[in-house]
């Protein structure tokens, strides 16, 4: 009977359900019924014959058999921590694999350089995270590798325009965007990139890739509109404890094995600690995720209404007349946990509201379970061209909330005492 009843429920868990337990049997580490920290940078083979399997299938000098499994040989190119992350985060995303990193920025330089050549071009969105920014217009043009800004709702013919009168006949390597942007909460519309990418493929594949930092995996699964690398900041809400650095890339089994190539050699695996405190943090990613979405909604409709504050970028208070709701209602199942606000002066008041607060911590980072707050300008942004700031309204006076799990009304008692002191 019970047969009977599992077979009839039987059906796919829910990513939530999986996070306790897939991808490891416990029979196999003594019975542990949590993973153990695989705390060794070595591993012993069975034989010399492994061994020599390992690293001929590793170097390409052959191909793996059909059902030959991968040994475990050195803690920088694998590691069972990692690998079970890594098949527990790819859940989320629906994507056939994922590989996890030592940071959001090792996750996107990797990405960066695996699927750009020199003498192209990357078609970006904008704004993009500061260290993502200093790394196109600082780091790639050394390798000559150019980059252009689009506006996500320009119409596709004014962004190809505009790409053939400044860079004629360069070749597009990747379109790279963030969507929510950081800091502004600004959108991208993937479907349209994808388009765009489509465009540029007819000689090599161009490659879409998406920063989904703020809203995913939980509340947005940008591979279902087309992305090809769907790239984390795993620091954020993944870790979700502000207690360690990572980064994760998700994607079809042929982008990210080229990612796990080049994270070999480039040297930025995730240790298996790290791996180890993700696996901790992936069992209560969406009840964190949905507590601070809620608490951030409630805490944005009281912003908006303050007489200090003259503009909330926030999801949930998207102009339900504008282009920019359609694609928030059709990409994001929720207005998420980022909160950022204009307030009435510069910086001389934005400092003052952050030196007052004091429940909420003021330190960069974002996604973790105590709130924290911001002055994008001068920290996260500083390295930011003037010009740029000034495109993306990104000003003085904005303060970058992100709310955190505690009770929202102690929440929004320490933000008004601190508006007050203003
Ligand atoms: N992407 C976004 C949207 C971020 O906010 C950050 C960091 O703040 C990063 C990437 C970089 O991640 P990490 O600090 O883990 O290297």
């Amino acid at each position: 009977k019970r047969t009977q009843h599992y077979k009839k429920m039987s059906r796919k868990n829910k990513p939530e359900s999986e996070m306790m337990g897939s991808a490891y049997d416990p029979h196999l580490s003594e019975g542990s019924a949590k993973v153990p920290i695989f705390q060794t940078s070595t591993f012993v083979f069975k034989n010399a014959e492994e061994g020599k399997a390992h690293f001929h299938i590793a170097y390409g000098l052959r191909e793996k058999a059909k059902d030959e499994s991968m040994s475990l040989a050195y803690s920088r190119i694998n590691n069972p921590n990692a690998e079970i992350a890594e098949d527990r985060l790819k859940l989320w995303d629906k994507a056939e694999a994922c590989a996890i990193f030592q940071s959001g920025m090792a996750a996107i330089t990797t990405t960066l350089l695996e699927l750009t050549r020199p003498n192209t071009l990357i078609l970006h969105s904008s704004p993009l995270y500061g260290g993502t920014d200093h790394f196109i217009e600082q780091v790639l043009p050394k390798y000559n590798i150019k980059s252009m800004y689009f506006d996500s709702f320009d119409s596709i013919d004014s962004i190809i325009e505009k790409k053939e009168k400044k860079f004629p006949g360069i070749e597009v390597s990747l379109v790279y965007i963030e969507s929510p942007a950081n800091p502004t909460n600004s959108i991208v519309d993937i479907k349209k990139c994808r388009e765009i990418t489509d465009h540029y493929s007819s000689k090599e594949k161009v490659y879409l890739a998406i920063d989904n930092t703020f809203m995913g995996p939980i509340f947005s699964q940008p591979i279902d509109f087309g992305a090809d690398v769907v790239l984390y900041s795993a620091t954020k809400y993944i870790g979700g404890h502000s207690d360690l650095v990572a980064g994760a890339a998700c994607g079809s089994k042929e982008v990210i094995s080229r990612l796990k190539t080049m994270r070999v050699f480039m040297g930025n695996m995730a240790s298996p600690f790290t791996s180890w405190l993700i696996l901790r943090s992936l069992e209560t990613l969406k009840i964190r995720m949905e507590k601070s979405a809620k608490n951030a909604d409630k805490i944005a409709k009281i912003l908006n209404k303050h007489p200090k504050i003259s503009k909330v970028h926030f999801l949930g208070l998207i102009d339900k007349l504008s282009k920019e709701y359609k694609v928030y209602k059709e990409q994001y199942s929720s207005n998420g946990g980022m909160i950022s606000f204009d307030i009435k002066g510069g910086e001389k008041e934005a400092f003052k509201f952050l030196d007052s607060l004091k429940l909420v911590k003021l330190a960069v980072s974002l996604g973790g379970t105590e709130s924290l707050a911001c002055h994008p300008y001068s920290m996260t942004h500083a390295d930011v061209s003037i010009e740029t700031k000034n495109k993306i309204s990104m000003g003085e006076s904005l303060v970058r909330l992100s709310i955190g799990i505690e009770d929202p009304d102690d929440l929004i008692y320490d933000i008004n005492k601190a508006l007050d002191s203003v």
